[in-house]
């Protein structure tokens, strides 16, 4: 997966309600090839309090979104693709594809 936590996305495909949207991956699910991004994919469930203590009512849920989805955003073109880059110590870091700066 090149998207990791933190980064700034926008959502590029999927349901109405959640393409166009903005904001930060607040997990990463690799296993399944998908992200959650804070504020996107709410999915909302009527639950019924089971437990003392249970939050009761509707409740909003990020759902997880396909990484192929987003769209990285780079600070400088917005919506970009991932380039790979590595330095003179062979660490790998990932560039903007349009600008070359890093991300
Ligand atoms: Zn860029």
């Amino acid at each position: 997966m090149k998207i990791r936590k933190g980064d700034k996305v926008k959502v590029i495909a999927g349901k109405d309600r959640v393409r166009g949207h903005t904001g930060n991956v607040v997990r990463v699910l690799p296993e399944r090839n998908r992200v959650i991004v804070e504020g996107a994919g709410i999915a909302k469930r009527h639950q019924a309090p089971r437990r003392q203590n249970e939050q009761a009512g509707i409740i909003e849920k990020n759902m997880p979104i396909h990484v192929s989805n987003v769209m990285i955003l780079c600070d400088k073109c917005g919506p970009t693709r991932l380039g790979a880059g590595t330095d003179e110590d062979g660490r790998k870091y990932r560039v903007c594809r349009k600008c070359g700066s890093e991300l």
